[in-house]
C-alpha cells in the first residue's frame, strides 16, 4: 500500500502484540510493532512473566498460520483432561471430582500450555525472520491523529509514522484506546491472582486441575518436567489481602499452605519459581474499533484467568481482523472494515466476559450453603452428556 510508511502499526509488544506482528507479517503486510518495555525472554530474569498460556485448539491453528507453532511445539505441555474439583465442604478435601476429557469431542488435546517468557523469546525470533516486520522494543506510541484515509502515530522518540491501521495491543490501560476516545466498563472483585510454578511427586498425566473452595479457583496447569520432576503452573486466586499475605510468607510456610489448598492431589507441592501477583478485574471496551484503530487483547477485554479464555479470545480478535484485511487489503482499516470488526467481535467478547464473571463469583463464594449449591450445579452440568460436550465446545471457542 504505497503512500504510508507502514500498512499496520501495532502498539504493544506483549504476547498479544507479538502474535499480531507475526500473524500480519506472515500474511505479507508491512508492520511496525513498538513497545517501550523490551521483552524479558529468560525465566529467572527480573521482570519475567511467570504466567503460562494454555492455547486452545483454534488458537493453535492461528499460531501455525503465523509461523510460530513449529517453534513452540517442542516446549508445549498437552492438556487432555480438565478436572474440576470442589473442596468447598467443612475440611479442604475433594468432595466432588469431575473430569472433562478432550477425547469426548475430538482426537486432539484441548490445548497446549507454554510459559509466557518463552512465548516472548520464540515470537521475537520469528519476527527476526520477517523482513516486512520492524519490531522496535524501547519505543512506545505517544499520540494518535486519524482521518478517513490514514492514521498518524507519534512515537515517543518524536517520529511520526503514517499507516492504514493501528492495532492497539497495549494492555489494559491502552494508550491508543484512550487516544481513540473509546471508553471501558470495569468490574472489580477485590481479588488477586498469584502465579508461579511448582514441582510435585505425583505426575499430572496432562490433566489441568481447577480446585474450588473459596476466594477463587486454585488451578494447576501441566508444564513439561522441571529438573527431572513433574511440574505445573499454578494460578491461585484469593481475596486481595489474603493473596498479598501469601505472596509475602516464607517459602516453607507457603508450600504447606498451597499443598493444603491443592487438597494434596499431586502430593506436597514445591515452589519452583518466584511468586507474582496480578490484580483481577473484568473490563470490556465499549467498542472494538474507532477510526483506523482496532483494539485487541487486554486493550479490548480483560477477564479473570478461568478456563484459559484471556489470550485465546485475543487470538480470536486477530483471526477476525486478519480475515477482514485479507479479504480487502486495499481497504485496510477503512470505516466499513472497522465497523465489521466491531460487529463480529463485540457481542462474543461481552458474552464470554459475562460467563467468566459468573464462574468467578461462584468460585469466590465463602458461605457454605452457596458452596454446596455450586457443587450441585457442577454435578448437574456434568451428568448430562450433551450439556457437558456443549460446554467443552464453547470453552474451546469452537462456536465463535
Ligand atoms: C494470572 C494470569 C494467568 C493467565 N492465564 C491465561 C491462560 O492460561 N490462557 C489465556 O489465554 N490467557 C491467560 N491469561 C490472560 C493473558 O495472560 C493476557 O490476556 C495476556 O497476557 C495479555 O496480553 P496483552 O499483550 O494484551 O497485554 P500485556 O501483556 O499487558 O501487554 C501490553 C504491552 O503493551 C505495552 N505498552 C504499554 N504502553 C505502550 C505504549 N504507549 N506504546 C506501545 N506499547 C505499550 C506494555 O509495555 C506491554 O508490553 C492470564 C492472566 C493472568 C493474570
Amino acid at each position: 500500500m504505497p503512500g504510508t510508511d507502514h500498512d499496520i502499526v501495532i502498539s504493544g509488544g506483549g504476547v498479544a502484540g507479538l502474535s499480531a506482528a507475526a500473524l500480519f507479517g506472515t500474511a505479507g503486510f508491512r508492520v511496525l510493532c513498538v513497545d517501550p518495555a523490551p521483552p524479558v525472554t529468560e525465566r529467572d530474569a527480573a521482570g519475567s512473566d511467570l504466567r503460562t498460556t494454555a492455547f486452545l485448539q483454534p488458537a493453535q491453528a492461528l499460531l501455525d498460520r503465523a509461523g510460530l507453532w513449529p517453534r513452540l511445539a517442542p516446549h508445549a505441555a498437552e492438556l487432555r483432561t480438565m478436572r474440576i474439583v470442589d473442596a468447598g465442604g467443612e475440611a479442604p478435601e475433594p468432595r466432588l471430582v469431575r473430569d472433562f476429557n478432550s477425547s469426548d469431542i475430538s482426537g486432539r488435546p484441548f490445548g497446549w500450555n507454554l510459559p509466557n517468557w518463552l512465548l516472548r523469546r520464540e515470537m521475537v525470533s520469528r519476527l527476526d525472520e520477517l523482513p516486512n516486520v520492524d519490531f522496535r522494543p524501547g519505543t512506545g506510541t505517544r499520540a494518535l491523529f486519524t482521518r478517513e484515509s490514514e492514521a498518524r502515530v507519534t512515537l515517543d522518540d518524536g517520529q511520526i509514522t503514517r499507516c492504514k491501521l493501528v492495532i492497539a495491543a497495549d494492555g489494559r490501560a491502552s494508550p491508543m484506546r484512550r487516544a481513540a476516545g473509546i471508553d471501558v466498563s470495569t468490574t472489580r472483585y477485590g481479588q488477586k491472582a498469584l502465579a508461579f510454578a511448582v514441582t510435585h511427586p505425583i505426575p499430572h498425566d496432562n490433566v489441568s486441575t481447577e480446585i474450588h473452595r473459596s476466594g477463587g479457583p486454585f488451578t494447576l496447569v501441566p508444564l513439561p518436567d522441571h529438573e527431572g520432576l513433574p511440574s505445573s503452573a499454578v494460578v491461585w486466586m484469593e481475596d486481595g489481602p489474603e493473596a498479598l499475605r501469601l505472596a509475602g510468607i516464607p517459602v516453607p510456610e507457603f508450600e504447606a499452605e498451597m499443598s493444603a489448598r491443592s487438597a494434596h492431589l499431586y502430593g506436597p507441592l514445591t515452589l519452583a519459581s518466584r511468586r507474582s501477583v496480578w490484580p483481577i478485574i473484568t473490563q470490556v471496551a465499549k467498542r472494538m474499533s474507532g477510526q483506523r484503530v482496532a483494539l485487541v487483547a487486554e486493550a479490548a477485554h480483560v477477564v479473570p484467568p478461568i478456563g484459559a479464555q484471556g489470550l485465546n479470545m485475543s487470538l480470536a480478535d486477530m483471526r477476525a481482523l486478519l480475515e477482514l484485511a485479507e479479504a480487502a487489503p486495499a481497504r485496510l482499516g477503512d470505516g466499513a472494515m472497522m465497523d465489521a470488526y466491531h460487529r463480529q467481535r463485540h457481542a462474543e467478547v461481552c458474552a464470554r466476559a459475562a460467563g467468566i464473571d459468573l464462574l468467578n463469583r461462584a468460585s469466590q463464594m465463602h458461605a457454605r450453603p452457596l458452596r454446596d449449591a455450586r457443587a450441585m450445579g457442577l454435578n448437574a452440568i456434568y451428568s448430562l452428556a450433551p450439556v457437558r460436550r456443549a460446554m467443552m465446545q464453547m470453552g474451546l471457542g469452537a462456536r465463535d
